[in-house]
């Protein structure tokens, strides 16, 4: 029989790696909680509709990428591909705008896009993001993009680049668009079919071409920032003095546009160049209009998602404390029950602990203490059991002490 591997675009995560996982989990949870943020977890499979209306039915997210199926009721279902609608949809439907103050929610987990794979980018991947609602200020947008910077900068990624832009509203963003169309058509020659495709539709992104022609044509067509409405100039123009207070030094991208329809003024990304070639780490943005699009009040948002496989490639010189590991070791089998009873005294003391069911003698537990790696072997023998004592051995250091049961505690307080 043919041996049945993992889908592609999938992978299983184990240790060593997943040390790191829960590192990064462990940090978001503790980062954010900071700031009031409260976790949010939604769903892993939605109504196809949500996304379609709430990414955009012209997006390659949604033309292309979406994982969608029929239950068997008939109903179209999609696995996420992104978070964001998905938390539109819960604070909508739950009233959270009504009964949950400050409005800041995270999310973390796994994602799905019908991409081709590549390194760090998978068909199920994991995202970690936050979004504020309800606030229109622009410090807000200021205080968002601090936190996604300072968290990486906390995990010691080197190298990081913040650029940023404004994307306008439906106030200036038109006329805009009415203006790019037409020098894209002029230039239409210079750019790829997908990016001809692009001018009715969404001439905004042929600014996202990764092809060096259409990022050639590209800089010659007017900048949306010399066109956005009195409104959205000065919500920009605090959001760049607020960061300048808050320390975070940012460089201004009027190309810088995000391929979802539903952002509005500020748009910001994160790339990391610790790797070599700058790297996307995070991006985000303002969506004032996703909110009443998808049937809820008229209310402002704002937030980012991040890769997390990226950040963990980024981690990679990350050194994480290993556990002490205590092994308890019996001379004979008879002394098996007072072993799982001092591993039990231990472990609820915070300990890591080992011990072999099938101990043969002490020995063969010795070799087995150097296979799992432990810090300490404990020893019970007939000595020890009879003047209720253990034995320790440092397996660094091969010292070897004996203690009474009734200093136990104040050993293990030293030592872990
Ligand atoms: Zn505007
Ligand atoms: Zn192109």
């Amino acid at each position: 029989m043919n041996e049945i591997k993992a889908p592609k675009g999938t992978r299983d995560i184990f240790s060593p790696e997943i040390q790191k996982w829960q590192f990064l989990e462990n940090s978001i949870h503790a980062y954010y909680q900071k700031f009031l943020y409260r976790e949010i977890r939604t769903p892993i499979f939605e109504h196809s509709e949500l996304f379609s209306r709430g990414i955009g039915s012209e997006t390659d997210v949604v033309q292309k990428e979406m994982y969608t199926f029929s239950d068997k009721a008939g109903r179209s279902l999609t696995l996420r591909p992104e978070n964001t609608a998905s938390v539109v949809r819960a604070v909508i439907e739950n009233n959270l705008f009504e009964s949950v103050t400050p409005l800041r929610f995270y999310y973390l987990g796994p994602m799905f896009r019908y991409d081709k794979p590549q390194k760090g980018r998978y068909r199920q991947f994991q995202q970690f993001g936050i979004e504020v609602f309800a606030d229109e200020s622009p410090q807000v947008d200021a205080e968002v993009i601090f936190s996604a910077v300072d968290f990486l900068k906390n995990l010691k990624i080197a190298d990081i680049k913040l650029e940023i832009n404004s994307v306008g509203c439906p106030q200036c963003r038109p006329g805009y668009l009415e203006i790019l169309r037409k020098a894209a058509r002029a230039e239409q020659s210079g750019l790829c079919a997908d990016c001809q495709r692009k001018i009715s539709a969404n001439p905004l992104r042929i600014f996202d071409c990764k092809l060096p022609e259409c990022a050639e044509t590209a800089k010659r067509f007017p900048l949306l920032g010399n066109h956005l409405c009195s409104e959205c100039r000065d919500h920009f123009k605090i959001v760049r003095e607020a960061l300048s207070w808050m320390n975070v030094p940012f460089l201004l991208n009027p190309r810088l546009v995000r391929g979802l329809d539903y952002y509005t003024k500020t748009a910001f990304e994160v790339t990391s160049g610790q790797l070599g070639a700058q790297n996307a780490l995070l991006g985000g943005g303002r969506y004032n209009n996703l909110i009443k699009e998808l049937g809820g009040p008229d209310m402002a948002a704002i937030g980012f998602a991040a890769g997390m496989e990226r950040i963990i490639l980024h981690l990679r010189h990350l050194t994480l404390p290993r556990p002490k590991i205590m092994f308890v070791a019996y001379q004979d089998p008879k002394w098996l029950p007072n072993a799982i009873q001092l591993a039990q005294v231990l472990r609820a003391h915070g300990c890591p602990v080992y011990l072999d069911y099938q101990g043969k003698n002490l020995k063969k537990q010795f070799k087995k203490a150097d296979k799992v790696a432990a810090a300490f072997t404990m020893v019970l023998a007939e000595d020890e059991i009879k003047s209720e004592a253990v034995s320790i051995k440092d397996m660094a250091s091969q010292d070897q002490i004996k203690i009474s049961l009734k200093d136990l505690n104040s050993w293990l307080k030293k030592n872990y």
